[in-house]
């Protein structure tokens, strides 16, 4: 009998692959940014039309790229950030699978104009079903520039279950957010159909925190920082009085990364034991700085789950840094909890 088996088309395989990395237009706002940070960009535009389902905009003046890196960066398992296995557990970029150029030029019209900063002109290419349908030289500033537009144009069924507006916007501020937080150096900028909604300058991770959360947020923040051999922790959690019954200002980065973590979270939880009403939730914004060799990153295509060699130690330190942070603050259990 005929052997049956074929390789997929790269362009279907890289629609497969999108079905991962692109769930709604929030999920291109986060590869996107993450691109401009890795290309060590200190100031970085988002433009975003109808909540991105028209246009999703990243411009950054990073370390741009080549006319031959330009063409390359939207090919599958194209990637400048790891060349060996062994560099999978020494991470310091964002990206590593080189996959997110290619999955949004699979199910998106794309288009990016580039120059690095000794190059003296740059170039302009557009992508079209995974394929460049034009290139040109052009004068342009250095760094990066990159539009997707029509997102899942070629997949009805992934643009009939976008939700509104409303609800597609708010998933990208989220996004924006989570990136924001733990960039404070970078200056980040956010117009939806027009109109400014973040500049955020270059600042400290409290000021950071306040520009995006409002005045208010300030004298909430307890700052935590505590050095050990397994684990640097530092950044701020919101004293008792102030827990809020959403979960909306809960943020844990390792190595710069947001990631979530029920484990963690219940760690934070137990450090604030007996100082607040049931149903409430702490805030928080902590940096867990550990050897990128004992957490592995590449468990799902977004990255925000991570796997840690050894939790129970990270849980202990935290909450206990926790407590002694809130116990200097005078902050012993309360009983009262009007305000
Ligand atoms: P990854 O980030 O995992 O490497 P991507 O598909 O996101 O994969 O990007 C592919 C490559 O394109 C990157 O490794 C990088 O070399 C280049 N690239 C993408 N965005 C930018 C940018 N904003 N500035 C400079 N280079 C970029
Ligand atoms: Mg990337």
């Amino acid at each position: 009998m005929a052997d049956i088996i074929q390789l997929l088309p790269d362009h279907v395989a890289n629609q497969i692959a999108a079905g991962e990395v692109v769930q709604r237009p929030a999920s291109v706002v986060k590869e996107l940014l993450e691109n401009a940070i890795d290309a060590q960009s200190d100031a970085i535009t988002l433009i975003i039309k109808d909540a991105g389902k028209t246009l999703i905009q990243v411009i950054d003046n990073g370390i741009g790229m080549s006319e031959t890196d330009a063409r390359l960066s939207f090919e599958r398992h194209a990637t400048s950030k790891i060349k060996t296995a062994e560099d999978l557990f020494q991470l310091n970029t964002k990206g590593f699978r080189g996959e997110a150029l290619a999955s949004i030029a699979a199910i998106a019209h794309a288009e990016l104009k580039t120059k690095k900063e000794n190059a003296e002109l740059g170039v302009a290419i557009t992508i079209e079903g995974s394929e460049v349908k034009s290139q040109e030289v052009v004068v342009t500033p250095k760094g990066t520039s990159i539009a997707v537009k029509n997102l899942f144009y070629n997949i009805p069924a992934r643009r009939n279950f976008l939700k509104s507006d409303a609800v597609e916007l708010r998933h990208i501020i989220d996004e924006f957010h989570r990136v924001a937080l733990i960039h404070y150096g970078i200056n980040f900028k956010l117009i939806h159909n027009g109109s400014e909604l973040f500049n955020l300058p270059e600042s400290n991770q409290r000021q950071r925190i306040v520009n995006i959360f409002g005045g208010k947020t300030n004298e909430k923040l307890v700052p935590i920082n505590e050095d050990t051999e397994v684990l640097k922790l530092s950044g701020f959690v919101g004293k008792p009085q102030f827990a809020k019954k959403t979960r909306s200002e809960q943020f844990f980065f390792v190595n710069n990364r947001f990631i979530k973590s029920a484990y963690l979270n219940h760690a934070v939880n137990s450090a604030f034991e007996g100082l607040m009403k049931d149903g409430y939730h702490p805030s928080y914004f902590l940096n867990l700085q550990v050897d990128p060799k004992t957490i592995d990153i590449n468990i799902h295509p977004t990255k925000t789950e991570i796997k840690f060699d050894d939790e129970h130690t990270l849980y202990a330190i935290m909450r206990s840094a926790i407590k002694h942070s809130l116990g200097q603050f005078n902050i012993s259990p309360v009983l009262d909890f009007n305000r």
